[in-house]
């Protein structure tokens, strides 16, 4: 008896957000609040709800969201991995 059940996910739908590198937590103070080396990537959905902090990448990584200055947008460029699968789904690929 399933009655509410959405069958077709909004595969379509993307949303892209910069994702800084992941880098391990050694305290290297300095360089302060430069231009962060990252990635945009995208991720299947509407919008980051701003709850989960895990999404996984529509080129398969999970990574850590997190809050994005307008900075990250500039400096951050968009990954080809996400953006080949997107068209591959869509099936918009050009040969
Ligand atoms: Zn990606």
């Amino acid at each position: 008896m399933v009655d509410s059940c959405p069958t077709s996910p909004h595969i379509h739908r993307v949303f892209w957000m910069p994702v800084p590198d992941q880098v391990p937590a050694s305290g290297e103070a300095g360089d302060g609040a430069g231009v962060r080396a990252g990635t945009r990537h995208a991720f299947w959905g509407r919008r980051w709800d701003g709850q989960e902090a895990e999404c996984k990448t529509v080129c398969g990584v999970v990574v850590n969201l997190d809050e994005s200055s307008p900075l990250d947008w500039i400096s951050m460029a968009e990954c080809g991995d996400c953006r080949a699968e997107i068209l591959r789904v869509r099936g918009e690929v050009r040969p």
